[in-house]
């Protein structure tokens, strides 16, 4: 049986973090993937925030495969017909060091593993890890699924993304509930890159993303989004799997019906649909998070249930609780005490990071949501419907018009309601 000081599970932002963080501190580590390489079986939409990344190869941009920069983020809230949507827009952020760049991860996260490499990390693709090996109650290593599979270790941090099986059987995770994790299909459409920066606005070597609300997923907690490649789009819907199954809808559903909304048609107008991709969203938030260590194990990343839903963000979660776990199982090791107690110093330091502080902060978010479907399903219309009126100039005095747009929303939800509805969401955000 090899041995090594560091076995990381999954190959993705989260475990290729984790694995150059502990080789630069010296450590022999070793990354068992189950694609034909990093990337292969991993989706996002995907948004890469720079500062965590580059505290993982600093100046990646320079070198990394990188679609667009980001220097526009636009929301949009969609009734049936209408949407009514705000922007921001930073020409700044197409200029190091940049805030965010739009990926394919089929490509970013094989240059990741070979920036590993390069530090010694040594990558073993298409082998599953099946669980973890034990002595007595300590963990000793990984058995994967290959004939003579097992790989020994001091440390094994699992990083198997949503799919969290081995988590699970170590105790530590419960099985993924639908009404925490939320499944998305995604394609990538091929444009050229003159029509999309045509329609988006953009100077070349400039990104947009449109998140979209509401109506997009038919009133269901979730989101849509659209983000900008070289020369591709990347389209997609992601809605709770509970919530969608007793509405009776599909991912893919939702997709068709949201690329067949004017304003999204013309949008991708003429392109060729290049990749389908599906994959889950675990966003059960702070109250779902896993136990994230025991005795030589840590886990980070999705499989901890690291992803903040509501602002687009899990790629950066992943990659910094993969950096610190990393670390702490490099400092744990160089101790000699890979005990329990040596591996909640990852958990610490997590709580000290934004990964604990965010997600606490929207801890309540998903409840109020999954309890509230008027919130997502009705505003949206009542928000449209509001600005409808207010753009709409027919000769009505503007007291009246904003009289009427009281009205809208008073009709549908009472006064009462109206107030109940703004304390629930106070209260949830406070
Ligand atoms: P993953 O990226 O899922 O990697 C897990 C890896 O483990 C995979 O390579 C997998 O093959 C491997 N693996 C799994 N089980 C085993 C096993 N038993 N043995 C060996 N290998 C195994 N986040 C953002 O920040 N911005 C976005 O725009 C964004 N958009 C998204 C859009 C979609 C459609 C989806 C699905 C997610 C999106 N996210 C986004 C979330 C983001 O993709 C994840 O939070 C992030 O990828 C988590 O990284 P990870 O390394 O923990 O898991």
């Amino acid at each position: 049986m090899e041995n090594f000081d560091v076995i990381v599970v999954g190959g993705g932002p989260a475990g290729l973090s984790a694995a150059i963080s502990a080789a630069r501190a010296g450590m022999k580590v070793c990354v068992v993937e189950r694609g034909d390489y990093p990337g292969t079986k991993n989706v996002m939409g995907g948004v890469l925030y720079t500062q965590p990344t580059n505290e993982v190869v600093p100046d990646f941009w320079k070198d990394a495969p990188l679609e667009r920069p980001v220097i526009e983020q636009r929301y949009g809230i969609m009734s049936k017909d209408e949407l009514f949507s705000a922007a921001y827009r930073d020409p700044a952020w197409g200029q190091p060091p940049y805030n965010a760049h739009t990926v394919l991860r089929v490509k970013f996260d094989r240059w990741l593993a070979e920036e590993a490499e390069k530090l010694g990390v040594m990558i073993v693709p298409e082998t599953v890890v099946d669980d973890l090996l034990y002595h007595g109650d300590d963990v000793v290593g990984v058995r994967t699924t290959r004939p003579d599979g097992d790989l020994g270790a001091k440390v094994v941090i699992l990083a198997e993304g949503a799919n969290n099986f081995v988590a699970v059987k170590a105790g530590l995770a419960k099985p993924l509930h639908p009404d925490s994790v939320a499944v998305v299909a995604k394609e990538i459409i091929a444009l050229p890159a003159e029509k999309i920066e045509d329609r988006f606005c953009l100077e070349p070597h400039e990104g947009a993303t449109i998140e979209l609300f509401g109506d997009s997923t038919d009133g269901i907690l979730g989101t849509s989004f659209i983000y900008t490649n070289k020369d591709s789009i990347s389209i997609g819907v992601g809605a709770m799997v509970g919530a969608m199954g007793r509405k009776g809808w599909s991912p893919n559903d939702l997709l068709e019906n949201l690329k067949a909304k004017p304003y999204i048609k013309r949008l991708l107008q003429g392109g060729e649909i290049k990749e389908y991709l599906a994959h889950l969203i675990p966003e059960g938030g702070y109250n779902s998070v896993p136990k994230l260590y025991r005795q030589g194990v840590m886990v980070v990343g999705d499989a901890a249930m690291f992803v903040n839903g509501l602002t687009r963000e899990g790629s950066n979660l992943a990659t910094t609780s993969g950096l610190i776990a990393g670390k702490v199982a490099a400092e744990a090791i160089q101790s000699g005490d890979t005990s329990a107690q040596a591996m909640s110093v990852y958990e610490t330091r997590l709580r000290d990071s934004f990964v604990i502080k965010d997600l606490y902060k929207f801890r309540n978010l998903i409840g109020l949501l999954e309890n509230n479907p008027h919130l997502l399903g009705e505003y949206p219309e009542m928000l449209n419907q509001a600005a409808r009126m207010y753009f709409t100039i027919d000769g009505t005095p503007k007291t009246e018009v904003f009289k009427n747009i009281m009205g809208v929303f008073t009709k549908r939800r009472g006064k009462s309601g109206l107030v109940k509805d703004m304390f629930k969401a106070w209260r949830a955000l406070k």
